[in-house]
């Protein structure tokens, strides 16, 4: 049996759609229906072959990690799971041997794997997942914003890493994860919510989003921001989901003492801060890779259950024979998460 698959192949930039085996499911295999599926910056990167994608991704490779789906069959090892579920994955595949692994500590594994970069992915009519990895969905959620799980969890353990009750947030960069952390935070009791970014498409989202200010950061300056909202002392809590290194520039200069920054935002290349400010104004510092397996899931659930609305991040939606149109869209300045659809 044949089925439809975004497929990279070296030395060339783009993907080819193409015909290939439907994947049988090992014994501890889930095989999925894929219904929707999301482009992210790193799919990005593989079609552009730079690179990063050139000295990581091993041709050719069905790419894509962010979908949703419904269950067409599992292994013989697999219980617990039955055909038709709706569901999504953790798109790392841990090792189950390293220390933290073996404490629990999935995500902070030394040697993951990622579906649709290192094994097989799910810009496909079907792709296969270690059971270990399958996630079931509410029973009656959309499947779109299950196929926002990735991002969003990426999201939520952004925004959830610090208490936020109370406190003003800045958020620097309005991509798809800075537009659902910004819903997270506003939902979870913050005061301010100032979001930063460049691109006005996006600001426009962010205050869509519940943004308290969104700030054309080539414009306005935090500092006019942070006085026109009362602020004395800066924001108590920074979110770095842009990988710009201006951005952070701005989170050092605009923090309170004590501040909790949370970095998520992967920078281009290696860059210089003024440490002195870190260790002066006792800045608190966590990098964040990810979603915790599965906390970060649950908590999506219950956000979603609790009324968090993600919706307004899709901006566009194609068909997965239009993807050409789909990269060029998210590739663009005028997108927020651009979906493809396979399924039915
Ligand atoms: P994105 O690239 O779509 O969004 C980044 C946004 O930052 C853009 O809208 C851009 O205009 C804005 N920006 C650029 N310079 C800025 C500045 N000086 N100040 C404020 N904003 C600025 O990305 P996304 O999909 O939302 O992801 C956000 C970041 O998180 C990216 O860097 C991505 O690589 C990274 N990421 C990290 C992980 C992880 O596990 N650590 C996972 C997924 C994505
Ligand atoms: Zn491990």
């Amino acid at each position: 049996m044949k089925m439809r698959a975004l497929v990279k192949h070296g030395a060339e930039v783009g993907l080819r759609l193409e015909e290939v085996d439907i994947p049988e499911p090992g014994p501890d295999d889930v095989l999925v229906r894929v219904h929707t599926t999301g482009v992210c910056g790193t799919d990005l990167h593989i079609y552009q072959w730079d690179e990063w994608a050139q000295s990581t991704v091993p041709t050719p490779m069905t790419i894509g990690h962010e979908f949703s789906g419904t269950i067409a069959a599992v292994g013989t090892n697999v219980s617990g799971f039955e055909v038709g579920e709706l569901v999504g994955a953790e798109g790392h595949v841990v090792c189950g041997k390293c220390r933290n692994c073996l404490a629990g500590k999935r995500h902070l594994c030394q040697d993951t794997r990622g579906i649709g970069v290192d094994i097989p992915g799910a810009f496909a009519d079907y792709v296969l997942v270690p059971k270990g990895n399958v996630w079931r969905h509410l029973s009656d959620l959309d499947p779109e914003i299950a196929a926002l799980f990735d991002p969003f969890g990426n999201a939520v353990h952004t925004a959830l890493k610090f208490p936020v009750l109370g406190e003003d947030i800045l958020i620097t960069g309005a991509g798809p994860i800075g537009l659902m952390a910004t819903a997270v935070v506003k939902h979870a009791g913050a005061r301010n919510v100032v979001v930063t970014d460049l691109n006005r498409y996006r600001l426009d989202l962010a205050r869509q989003m519940g943004a308290t200010r969104a700030v054309d950061i080539g414009v306005e300056d935090l500092r006019t921001v942070q006085a026109e909202l009362g602020m004395l002392e800066g924001f108590d809590v920074a979110l770095e989901v842009s990988g710009s290194p201006a951005a952070m520039q701005d989170i050092l200069e605009n923090t309170i003492h004590g501040a909790n920054i949370a970095m998520l935002g992967i920078p281009a290349t290696a860059y210089a801060i003024d440490w002195s400010v870190v260790i002066f104004n006792m800045l608190n510092i966590k990098g964040i890779y990810g979603r915790e397996m599965f906390e970060t899931w649950y908590k999506m659930n219950i956000l979603i259950e609790s009324g968090v609305d993600i919706s307004p991040v899709v901006t566009h939606r194609l068909s997965a024979s239009d993807f050409d149109d789909a990269f060029e869209a998210a590739a663009s300045d005028e997108s927020g998460k651009v979906l493809l659809r396979w399924g039915p």
